[in-house]
């Protein structure tokens, strides 16, 4: 099971929506999702990252914390 990081969803890898983004493959539920990361990767990528509190700050992951 691969994750969809624009929209989340759970999908298969066997999807036809995937690409290989600097050495990692990514996975999307549809064109409009892939699309959409391709557009605007540094905001998916890094939407979920975190700001290396590991959650303990009560950021809520946002990036943008430091
Ligand atoms: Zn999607």
């Amino acid at each position: 099971m691969a994750v969809d990081i624009v929209c989340g969803k759970e999908i298969s890898e066997d999807t036809r929506y995937k690409l290989s983004f600097e050495g990692e493959w990514l996975y999307f539920c549809s064109e409009e999702c892939m699309k959409e990361f391709v557009e605007n990767p540094v905001e998916y990528l890094y939407a979920n990252v975190g700001c290396g509190c590991g959650g303990n700050c009560g950021c809520g992951g946002h990036h943008s914390h430091y």
